[in-house]
């Protein structure tokens, strides 16, 4: 199966495509992941795509659209996957929609995970990452704790919070959602891919929701 979940930070599409790709063995493939990583590993790509990052900006088409390419050009692309916060514009879209056709993968389904901005800066204010580049687990002082506080369930990594998961950045990065996702919503409602899905509550549920929209 071949997906996109499209959402507003903070509206559970991270973890929902975590989920996704564990139980349907889909590739994750998160644009957000690749770029944090490219920076620590301090890459000519991580350089420039820093400072967009950091100001709740989002980084230039060209950068990620080269990430994604090469993902599907290379050796080791996936036939079966989910993106994750890809494409975020619809030069992003555009240029998904060349790469795809040119590797004979046609899409299943977009699903558009939606939330109330309000509730987003309450969830997020209350997000913690691990910041193994090999884990990544994500962890909600509410929903998700860890079971040692401040410590990684899965590798013991102390958890940090994002920079771009600070109240001012994410009210920031909403405002940049709803300026791009009207158009990028369309572009896959014209091709009879979208699906509409309410992202608001808990984990288990809205993922069953999920599987069963999607009829797997
Ligand atoms: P995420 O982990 O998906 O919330 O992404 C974190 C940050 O990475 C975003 O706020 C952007 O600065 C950058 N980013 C991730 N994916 C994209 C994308 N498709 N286009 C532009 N910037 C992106």
């Amino acid at each position: 199966m071949r997906l996109i979940l499209i959402g507003p930070p903070g509206s559970g599409k991270g973890t929902q495509a975590k989920l996704l790709s564990e139980n349907l063995r889909l590739f994750h493939f998160a644009t957000g992941d690749v770029l944090r990583e490219a920076i620590e590993k301090d890459t000519s790509e991580g350089r420039k795509a820093k400072p967009f990052m950091t100001a709740g900006q989002l980084v230039p088409d060209a950068i990620v659209n080269e990430i994604v390419a090469a993902q599907f050009r290379g050796s080791d692309k996936p036939r079966d996957f989910v993106l994750d916060g890809y494409p975020r514009t619809i030069a992003q879209a555009i240029a998904l929609d060349h790469v795809l056709a040119e590797q004979s993968l046609g899409l299943d389904a977009v699903v558009f995970l939606n939330g109330d901005d309000e509730e987003i800066v309450r969830r997020l204010g209350n997000r913690w990452t691990c910041p193994n580049t090999m884990c990544n687990a994500v962890y909600h002082a509410l929903f998700k704790p860890a079971k040692v506080a401040g410590k990684c369930d899965l590798c013991q990594t102390p958890l940090y919070q994002r920079d771009d998961d600070k109240p001012a950045t994410i009210r920031k990065r909403l405002q940049v959602f709803h300026e791009c996702h009207d158009a990028i919503l369309r572009h896959y409602r014209d091709q009879n891919l979208l699906i509409e899905v309410c992202g608001s509550g808990d984990i288990e549920a809205i993922h069953a929701k999920l599987v069963n929209t999607l009829r797997v």
